[in-house]
């Protein structure tokens, strides 16, 4: 098969059309075309008069190497590259030891998932409840400010970005085509199979509930089993023959101490009464770079009409997305983070008295507004010197004075850009009605954000401006604060993805520093299921 890309046609093209694209831009009759099957599929809208979709087609041709040898050097004409997934290794029918996963979000599940498939039997630990039990807790919070502090947006069966717009794309390097093999998953588990297609596919919450149940049960089924409730609150450690330090157990907040040597650490971001246990456990965690800011909403119509003009709301194009960035004068960058086109405003705290925000939204995107993280990139030396969890009381100290800011009753603190380029608290919303629940409280967004975040929007909004219409309107809506951007840690492993100093202590996605978002944290969950079954095979005394 030969993989041809960049094949572009109008919007609104009819499906018939591409087969003769295709003849044209080969120079093929009909009959040397077997057939074909859509690769990816994209939009270019950076024409607006002149919006095109772009192509990656596998072909099935009569004569591939005959069409090849036409087309030298062309980058756009290979063959189609192998995306099949193959396991490492499979494990023994005697093997009764059993991996440990802790954290069930997207790469402890797929950390799970291909242990299970290889047949090592994981038991996976998840400090929050099943999803069903997971989604009434946080709809607690957004309909009744009642945040349970176990069971919430970030904790619980499918992890943070369960309740998301499950954007499904990511700019790791993937060579293994890793990610080809979490979209397929999730297809098997009931996404629509257009996002193994689309250049920019998406899920939506209310899907991605139904596909972590069915995941479950394939684990289930393959021997895996689930702990709901079941906190890994200390590690007990000791020393190899060698000197070095080694895991041998896990001790949950149920009161059990689990023996455990070989454990993923897969508790993502918010998980920071463990990153604390395990620092003092002398287990390498460091600081690392994350970003702050609010989220920033805008009626979705503006952005349709300022990315796709007269062609917005065609049924091809969907809501519009964008991305947006901005170096700044002092050398910080302002960027957009996590756009949810169609989407909603939510509370994404887990502790109690804080204010966090983030953004979700259903698969069809259909709602008011468009919503995005804005956020300024911070680091260590410059911002959070001098210890590693330094990063944590900063977050902390942002997401309190945000609950204060709010009217400490769960309410966020807003502000319209037009005020905050006035330099004046809002005291009154305009024309942009923000979605967040359970609602926000127009104030001045200095109370909770260092000046220097507030001076970088002040300069890039005008410069975002320019580039989408409206993005700088007064009225459009800031709600703070944006803190859970990606780890503000790193617990760091070496190449055999195990802790630098703690061997059989696997640290993986996101919490760990590995990852940033589903598609990325559920990749790293392969590599280190990967790297845990070659380690148990390893291990394994010889017969
Ligand atoms: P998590 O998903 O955070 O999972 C960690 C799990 O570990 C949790 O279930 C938690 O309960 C459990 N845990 C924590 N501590 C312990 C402990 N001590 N013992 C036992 N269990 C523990 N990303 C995207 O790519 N696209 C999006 O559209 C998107 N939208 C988002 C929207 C929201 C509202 C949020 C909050 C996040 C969103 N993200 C999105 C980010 C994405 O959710 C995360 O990058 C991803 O979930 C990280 O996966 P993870 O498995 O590494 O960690």
């Amino acid at each position: 098969m030969l993989r041809l890309s960049e094949l572009r046609l109008p919007l609104g093209h009819a499906p018939e059309a591409l087969a003769p694209a295709i003849h044209a831009r080969l120079g093929l009759e009909p009959a040397d075309l077997l057939g074909f099957v859509i690769a990816r599929r994209a939009n270019d809208a950076r024409r607006k008069s002149a919006i095109m979709m772009v192509y990656t087609l596998d072909l099935t041709l009569r004569d591939e190497d005959a069409v090849l040898a036409r087309f030298p050097g062309d980058p756009n004409l290979k063959r189609r590259p192998d995306t099949d997934y193959r396991f490492v290794t499979r494990a023994e029918p005697s093997e009764d030891r059993r991996p440990v996963v802790v954290g069930a979000g997207p790469c402890g599940l797929f950390a799970g998932l291909i242990l299970a498939r290889m047949g090592f039997r994981p038991i996976i630990l998840d400090r929050g409840k099943a999803v069903r039990e997971r989604t009434k807790d946080t709809w607690g919070l957004w309909r009744r400010r009642e945040l349970t502090p176990e069971s919430n947006v970030q904790f619980g069966e499918g992890g943070a970005g369960t309740f998301s717009d499950g954007k499904l794309w990511s700019q790791v390097k993937d060579p293994r085509h890793l990610g080809r093999k979490v979209l397929e998953e999730f297809v098997a588990a009931g996404a629509p199979p257009e996002i193994l297609t689309e250049a920019h596919p998406h899920i939506g919450t209310f899907r991605l509930v139904t596909m972590v149940e069915s995941m479950r049960r394939t684990i289930e089924e393959l021997g895996g089993e689930y702990r709901w409730q079941t906190r890994v609150d200390d590690v007990e450690l000791e020393r190899a023959p060698d000197g070095s330090r080694r895991l041998a157990a896990l001790r949950l907040s149920t009161g059990e101490t689990l023996a455990a040597d070989t454990v993923v650490l897969a508790v993502g971001h918010s998980a920071r009464d463990t990153f604390a246990m395990l620092h003092e456990r002398g287990v390498h965690v460091e600081a690392k770079p994350f970003s702050i800011g609010v989220r920033i909403e805008h009626p979705q119509s503006w952005i349709d009409r300022a990315r796709f003009g007269a062609c917005a709301k065609h049924p091809d194009l969907g809501a519009a997305a964008y991305t947006l960035s901005h170096h700044c004068r002092d050398g910080r960058t302002v960027y957009s983070f996590c756009m949810c086109p169609g989407g909603r405003v939510v509370a994404a705290t887990s502790e109690e008295g804080r204010v966090v925000t983030n953004g979700m939204s259903q698969y069809s995107r259909a709602e008011f507004n468009a919503n995005s993280g804005l956020v300024v990139g911070i680091d260590p030396d410059r911002d959070y010197p001098g210890h590693p969890l330094a990063s944590i009381a900063l977050q902390r100290e942002l997401e309190s004075l945000a609950f204060k800011a709010g009217g400490s009753d769960y309410s966020a603190p807003a502000q319209t850009v037009g005020d905050l380029l006035a330099r004046r608290p809002s005291t009154a919303l305009g024309s942009v009605v923000p979605s967040y629940k359970p609602g926000v409280t127009p104030t001045d967004l200095s109370t909770c954000l260092p000046a220097f975040v507030l001076e970088a929007f002040r300069e890039a909004l005008p410069v975002f401006g320019r580039q989408i219409e409206n993005y700088d309107h007064p009225d459009a809506v800031m709600t703070g604060v944006e803190t859970r951007t990606s780890s503000p840690i790193r617990i760091r492993r070496g190449s055999d993805f195990q802790s630098v100093n703690v061997s059989g202590l696997f640290p993986a996605g996101e919490g760990a520093g590995y990852a940033g978002g589903i598609l990325s944290a559920a990749i790293d969950g392969i590599k280190v299921a990967e790297a845990v079954a070659l380690k148990m095979q390893a291990d394994r005394p010889r017969q």
